[in-house]
């Protein structure tokens, strides 16, 4: 059985397809970003559902649908299988008789932010990159921080300068000095 079903990449806007095997960033015509996609079909041929329930728990056990196709480059802390609360009180004040909330604050880095950033630190370690940088306002930064230091990649995360910052307390960070937003 493959370990992914990835097949290309394709452009969100105009639908330009790219090799999923080499480093992309956004779609060389328009600039937008690019999708991942998968052969569905044949995962749907071949998955079992009762299998996946039963591997080991987190993320990386649907790692079909998944972008990594060498499990060696999976970088895991954990992630996934997070649990769903039930909320009795205010699924009766919206007439509903079963309502959740999924608690992804149990995720390792405190957010669901762990999830996309275990996926893309485990692309980029599977192709070949050594350092990556992020634009946060916060949780995606110390994910992605949290998942390249397990990778073995130096990481660069930058925050608009009057963001609440509890990473200066923490002597591997340094804080730089631009004083713009995203867009600068
Ligand atoms: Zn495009």
């Amino acid at each position: 059985m493959k370990t992914s079903y990835l097949t290309n990449l394709t452009c969100s806007n105009c639908g330009k397809s790219y090799s999923a095997e080499t480093v992309q960033t956004f779609c060389t015509d328009c600039n937008s970003p690019l999708i991942s996609n998968y052969d569905l079909h044949a995962a749907r041929a071949h998955l079992d559902r009762d299998e996946i329930k039963n591997r080991q728990k987190g993320m990386w056990r649907w790692h079909e649908i998944l972008p990594v196709c060498e499990s060696q480059n999976m970088v895991s802390l954990g992630e996934g299988d997070t649990g769903l609360l039930p909320l009795p009180r205010t699924g009766n004040t919206l007439g509903l008789s079963t309502l959740f909330v999924k608690d992804e604050s149990t995720n390792p880095t405190g957010s669901f932010k762990a999830r996309g950033l275990s996926a893309a630190v485990s692309k980029a370690k599977e192709l070949g990159i050594n350092k990556v940088i992020i634009p946060t306002a916060g949780n995606a930064g110390g994910a992605m921080a949290a998942y390249a230091a397990r990778a073995g990649m130096k990481s660069l995360v930058y925050m608009p300068k009057d963001t609440l910052c509890e990473h200066d307390r923490k002597p591997h960070c340094r804080r730089g000095s631009h004083p713009g937003g995203w867009t600068d």
